[in-house]
């Protein structure tokens, strides 16, 4: 197991998002975590990473274990370093006043210096109109551009797992299969994947296996498959 999160509860400040949620990735998988608006996925994300207020021990507790070890001491910009995970945030949080080159270079911070020319090589080749707009401020970007340029960002970290919070939103459906297209060719060079979306449909389609998030709580799981299958995750969130 890659990747273990056990009974974990987490919030903000006095709200508790996550009322105690376990599941695990295994390296080389896709998985996808998908429930409504508010469920608790882009919070289970955060705090993989270590984004969530640690502070208050009332609304954090549990385990996040990486390889068998716990993560809970580990700060955000070590997950990213030594444990090459990386975040894709909701929102993009690219810079704006930079240029789309300027952004993936400045994404290598963590590394030593060999393969960051190859790895820019290797994200023009998946996005090729990220090359063509190299000099151009991102801030000037369509918001597919800009979806493309965060997920370029993250691969030249150099990391070997990604995770995805809503890489669907504000994409026009083409460009988002294109870009679950580019996930699924990614998995298959190695990379694991963990991804939450609301488009259900799209990421059941992409994913090994799955959970479904229900207000803070894990409500169903299974493979994709079998979760697509399901009669009550058809009805509340595939729009059947
Ligand atoms: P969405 O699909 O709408 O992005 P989500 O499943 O990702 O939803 P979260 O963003 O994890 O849901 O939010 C879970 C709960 O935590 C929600 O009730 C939300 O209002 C609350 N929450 C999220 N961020 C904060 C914050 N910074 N401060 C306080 N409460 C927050």
């Amino acid at each position: 197991m890659l990747l273990e999160v056990e009974n974990l509860y987490a919030g903000y400040g006095k709200i508790e998002a996550l009322h105690g949620i376990s599941f695990h990735v295994n390296e080389g998988e896709i998985v996808t975590l998908i429930g409504a608006n508010g469920a608790g996925k882009s919070t289970t994300l955060k705090a993989i990473m270590r984004l969530t207020p640690p502070e208050s021990p009332t609304v954090f507790s549990g385990d996040i274990r990486f390889k068998g070890k716990s993560i809970l001491k580990t700060e955000a910009h070590n997950i990213v370093a030594h444990l090459k995970m990386d975040l894709v945030p909701e929102g993009r949080h690219i810079f704006g006043n930079l240029t789309v080159h300027e952004n993936l270079k400045l994404a290598t911070w963590t590394r030593k210096g060999s393969g960051i020319e190859k790895d820019m090589d290797r994200v023009f080749d998946l996005f090729p109109r990220l090359k063509e707009r190299m000099h151009q401020r991102s801030d000037t970007l369509s918001g597919g551009e800009q979806q493309m340029l965060a997920v370029g960002r993250a691969l030249m970290t150099d990391c070997s797992v990604i995770l995805l919070d809503e890489p669907s939103m504000g994409l026009s459906p083409l460009l988002m299969y294109d870009m679950f297209r580019t996930f699924k060719k990614l998995n298959s060079e190695g990379l694991t994947v963990i991804v939450v979306e609301q488009n259900a449909r799209l990421a059941l389609q992409v994913a090994d296996r799955g959970y479904v998030l229900d207000t803070g709580a894990i409500v169903a799981q299974g493979t994709a498959a079998e979760l697509a299958d399901t009669p009550e995750i058809k009805a509340a969130y595939l729009g059947a």
